[in-house]
């Protein structure tokens, strides 16, 4: 999880790098570029200058050869053999066009050349030849006219010239050599090493002496050089004269740029030329951008291609994650929100929020004994048809959670009391419709608690609590639903700590048993009632009614149940043997008992081992045990029946069963409840209700006992109805065993008459 949280952060971090790196690469491949020109240009530059040097070396070496020669040995009267003499120098150089003489003002004197073109007549007096003409006068050495045009052809040419001088100094004649600059050697071959490249010999005052380049320039012999390049030159200059210090180098190229060029320059400093090499920036910028480009676009296309691949992996991976986390949170069977997502999603809303919202606990009434009864595969049936059920009521906003194996939490946002009710009622409606399970329609009820938050519990914990207070109240009841009431609370400890208690009893067995005597109509002991007591060491008292229903709500009853037909079997059975007396034992067996797997074999086996006759053992069970499962009870009650037991309906008429009912039951007895007999004598309801169980009871050839005769007066009302069997407090309170034994001694029953 942690990984794919960071992964957007690691790949941007590589993109970053890679970019860089990227960037880094390109500005390499820029300057390396820009640095194989400027050592080719340095190459070019060098070569040049070192040839010019050595072509404008020997040209003054001629200079001096047709001083010294030609000129000294032939004097300057000689003028017919002196021409003839320059005629042939002219012939036997190609390099050379023309070789005159100039008197030193300005006006030509002789002149030989191998071209058809005439001589300047006078070099002073000719604009482009004046300055060099003046400068040559004042030198020693040879100096470079400028570069111009002669002949039809357009020629071009530059002239090499040397003042000859007096024995006094005073100038006397000028040698002025005409070198071929298209057809020289050295400049008839391109200069320029590449189309891009210009080469260029730059004179001290600004004109071009020579351009090699593809393109022709006709007249850039004529036009000076802007002032930029003077500048540039200067700055040159200074850069090359401070370290490279002259004489001690001839040349020196150095590289500098200007804004649109790369340039190297060298000077030959004796000739006062420069050697200037340049190639424009856009020229070095065309060749470099495609490759550029073609590498930025592998270079973005890749890094698209790995998005994807990035982004592919980290929704894939969060939604695995978000797979795993539904999964986590929600339940399998009903895909409703879980326990967990509740816990965790709950905690954090209730510290984000402080709006208030109710809770609905809703608890499937015995659930269980669907599992037991039809098997796990039914049961989760069942829960997906609740889920689907209570899903159907969801209203906005409200969110619905399947905390437990049968509990589901609902939590809406309304709080007002009676609206809650009004909801859970319709679930308790809604989830009372029977369920179909195979060919059985099964009914089903459930008991709801509300609690509110914050005013039943500012927090998940005990607003849960608070609910689950309010649903245990109900499930006294069942198919109810209750508001949490602070009042509710105090019973719930009491109850809690019943629950713990009654878990120590249930391991100990420190219940004991009392038995109540039942009176036939000639007034003999008919028999008794075994019913539990449990004298807690901390709670005192506990009454059965209170401590029965908890004890088969947390599933302890099967238990106790046992103890209890353990105790009386063997109890009853002495004191049978003491007396000599047989008599009815009659056990109460709750539902949770009932049903529980292999109860008809405990049961027998306890008869057997007590060597109690199966016929004195009387069953008392009460209606709810149909509402269960009556398929699964009847064959149990059969089967009882067949092994001679007789079976009770105990506080007969309280319940759901109608009298109709009773037809199909394998029963044996009706127990009329105590409250007809408490209300006999005052209510006439009561009587007729009496008088109807009688005659129907009668008809169905069934015994009638009834239960909680107190007076004289109940007891005759009941004998004028037709009842068989009294118990009461008229005949006897619940006795101990040595006390049953002695009130049957005192009453002296007729031991013979059983
Ligand atoms: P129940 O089966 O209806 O038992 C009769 C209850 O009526 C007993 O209360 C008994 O003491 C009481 N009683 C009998 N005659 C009179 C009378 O004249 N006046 C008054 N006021 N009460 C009378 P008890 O023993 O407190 O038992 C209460 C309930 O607890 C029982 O009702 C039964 O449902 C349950 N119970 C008691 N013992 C057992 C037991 O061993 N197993 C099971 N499963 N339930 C038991
Ligand atoms: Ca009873
Ligand atoms: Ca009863």
């Amino acid at each position: 999880m942690k990984l794919v949280k960071k992964m957007p952060l690691i790949y941007f971090i590589f993109v970053g790098i890679t970019s860089g790196l990227f960037s880094l690469a390109t500005w390499h491949q820029w300057t390396s570029l820009n640095s194989s020109y400027e050592l080719q240009q340095t190459y070019a530059v060098n070569r040049f200058a070192s040839s010019v040097d050595s072509l404008l070396g020997t040209q003054s070496m001629f200079l001096m050869f047709i001083e010294e020669h030609i000129l000294a040995e032939n004097g300057a009267d000689n003028r017919d053999k002196t021409k003839s003499e320059l005629s042939r120098l002219v012939n036997s150089n190609i390099d050379i066009a023309m070789i005159s003489l100039y008197l030193p003002n300005g006006q030509l004197d002789l002149s030989s050349s191998r071209l058809n073109v005439e001589p300047i007549l006078n070099l002073l007096e000719n604009e482009e030849t004046r300055d060099s003409f003046k400068q040559t006068l004042n030198s020693n050495d040879m100096v470079l006219g400028r570069t111009y045009r002669v002949g039809d052809r357009g020629q071009l040419v530059f002239p090499l010239r040397k003042t000859i001088r007096t024995a006094t100094g005073e100038p006397s004649l000028v040698i002025s050599m005409a070198l071929r600059v298209n057809d020289a050697r050295l400049f008839n071959d391109h200069q320029h090493y590449a189309d891009i490249n210009v080469l260029v010999l730059l004179r001290d005052d600004g004109y071009r002496q020579f351009i090699s380049s593809k393109e022709d320039h006709p007249n850039a012999y004529n036009i000076k050089p802007v002032l930029k390049t003077n500048q540039l030159r200067t700055a040159a200059v200074d850069y090359i004269k401070s370290r490279y210090p002259f004489p001690k180098t001839k040349y020196k190229p150095y590289q500098f740029y200007t804004g649109r060029s790369q340039v190297v320059t060298a000077r030959l400093d004796s000739y006062g030329l420069w050697v200037n090499s340049r190639i424009f920036k856009s020229d070095i910028r065309a060749e470099f951008i495609p490759a550029y480009l073609v590498q930025l676009f592998v270079f973005i296309s890749s890094h698209i291609l790995l998005h994807f691949i990035v982004r592919h992996i980290i929704r894939k991976e969060m939604k695995r994650q978000g797979d795993l986390f539904y999964q986590a949170h929600h339940d399998e069977l009903t895909k409703l929100p879980n326990k967990q997502y509740f816990q965790s999603n709950l905690s954090k809303w209730l510290k984000s929020t402080r709006r208030p919202f109710s809770m609905i606990l809703i608890n499937i009434d015995r659930f269980r004994l669907i599992n037991d009864n039809y098997g796990h595969q039914s049961g989760d049936h069942v829960l997906q048809y609740v889920a689907f059920r209570l899903k159907t009521l969801l209203q906005n906003g409200d969110l619905l959670i399947r905390y437990t194996g049968d509990e589901f939490i609902l939590i809406t946002s309304k709080t007002n009391t009676s609206e809650l009710y009004r909801r859970a009622s319709g679930i308790i409606t809604a989830l009372g419709l029977p369920y179909k399970l195979g060919e059985s329609e099964l009914p089903l009820s459930s008991s709801i608690g509300i609690a509110k938050y914050p005013e039943h519990g500012d927090t998940l914990t005990l607003l849960l609590r608070s609910a689950n207070i309010a649903m245990v109240n109900s499930k006294k009841e069942r198919n109810i639903a209750n508001m949490f009431s602070f009042s509710m609370e105090k019973s719930y400890m009491h109850r809690l700590l019943i629950e713990e208690r009654l878990r120590i009893a249930a391991q100990e067995g420190s219940f004991y048993m009392v038995y109540q005597p039942q009176i036939d109509t000639q007034n003999h002991l008919y028999g008794v009632e075994a019913l539990v007591r449990w004298e807690d060491e901390k709670l005192g008292f506990i009454s059965p009614d209170k401590f029965i229903p908890i004890a088969e709500f947390c599933g302890l009853m099967p238990k106790i149940g046992q103890h209890i037909i353990n105790t009386t079997l063997s109890e009853i059975s002495s004191l049978q043997r003491e007396l000599e007396l047989p008599f009815q034992i009659a056990i109460n067996i709750s539902a949770q008992q009932f049903c529980h797997v292999g109860f008809f074999e405990m049961l027998l086996e306890a008869v057997k081992h007590n060597k109690v006759a199966p016929t004195l053992l009387t069953i008392e069970i009460t209606e709810s045990l149909f509402i269960n499962d009556i398929e699964k009870v009847l064959p149990i009650l059969n089967q009882l029946r067949e092994a001679g037991l007789s079976i009770s309906l105990d506080d007969f008429g309280t319940g759901y069963s109608s009298l109709s009912m009773l037809r199909t039951l394998p029963i044996d007895e009706l127990k009329i409840d105590k409250s007809f007999v408490d209300d006999i004598l005052n209510d006439v309801r009561s009587l007729k209700m009496v008088q109807n169980i009688i005659s129907i009871g009668k008809n169905l050839n069934l015994s009638i006992l009834a239960e909680g005769i107190e007076i004289p007066e109940q007891e005759q009302s009941l004998i004028d109805c037709g009842c068989d069997l009294f118990q009461g407090y008229h005949y006897s309170k619940p006795l101990l065993k040595t006390d049953l034994y002695q009130y049957v001694l005192d009453k002296s029953f007729n031991l013979n008459s059983q």
